[in-house]
């Protein structure tokens, strides 16, 4: 394959539309959009004079010197997850959302599955967090493969990262 025509699209601030170039401080937030997500990035100037009224949750990064399959920011992760089990699940798709994050955060031990039992023909996973020890409950939405593969994709592109596949059975 020809390495000129596989560059990925240059990140750009939502605000000023500046180009980010590696080793740019950046941040990047994502925004609530009803039942689905929309990921911001910002540079430092915009960032400073930006509300984050909107934000479900932000973190700070550098752009990396060479294009690479980037690894999970598990932190950015948690902080989403927390806004997240900290609404009412009122949408199907953000109840999809908080179930692969879990099983993410599951197989990086940040949840640690203590339980499951049945309600309403639906399966619930109780996950203790290792972030302060209470419990929360997970339902499993019964998503086909096919769903599975492209909620996947958006959330990797909402955290600019690569989810590995399952390593453990
Ligand atoms: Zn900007």
């Amino acid at each position: 394959m020809n390495e000129w025509n596989v560059q990925k699209p240059q990140k750009t601030c939502f605000i000023c539309t500046k180009e980010f170039i590696a080793g740019d401080t950046l941040y990047s937030g994502i925004a609530d959009a009803g039942s689905n997500f929309i990921r911001k990035d910002y540079c430092t100037i915009c960032w400073g004079k930006s509300s984050k009224d909107d934000l479900f949750s932000y973190w700070k990064s550098v752009i990396p010197q060479k294009e690479e399959k980037r690894k999970e920011n598990i932190d950015a992760v948690i902080d989403f997850f927390k806004e997240l089990i900290s609404n009412p699940e009122w949408d199907e798709n953000r109840a999809k959302i908080k179930y692969i994050l879990s099983l993410i955060l599951l197989r990086r031990k940040r949840l640690k599955l203590i339980k499951t039992f049945t309600k309403a023909d639906f399966d619930v996973m109780v996950f203790e967090k290792s972030w302060d020890g209470d419990t929360v409950d997970v339902r499993d939405p019964k998503i086909n493969e096919q769903e599975l593969d492209t909620l996947k994709i958006q959330l990797e592109q909402l955290f600019d990262c690569e989810f590995k596949p399952e390593t453990q059975n």
